[in-house]
């Protein structure tokens, strides 16, 4: 696979869209693993620092909320 970026061999893939991207097209973002309820009702979040990414794809950080499929 080569990068989408420069089409030289790739060294990894962006952990959000699957894009594949060499080291020096290679960006970085946090990235929530989990998220999870703790007992006094708080939401906690596991992140993963400096997670590859291909700096072309929009992560949101959040969940958003899908509208038009109860129909
Ligand atoms: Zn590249
Ligand atoms: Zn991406």
């Amino acid at each position: 696979m080569n990068c989408w970026h420069c089409e030289r061999p790739a060294h990894g893939v962006c952990r959000f869209c699957g894009r594949a991207v060499c080291k020096e097209h290679t960006k970085t973002l946090p990235y929530i693993t989990n998220l999870y309820h703790t007992q006094n009702g708080r939401y906690k979040a596991l992140v993963v620092a400096e997670t590859l990414y291909c700096g072309v794809c929009r992560p949101k950080e959040d969940p958003i909320s899908v509208s038009g499929l109860d129909e």
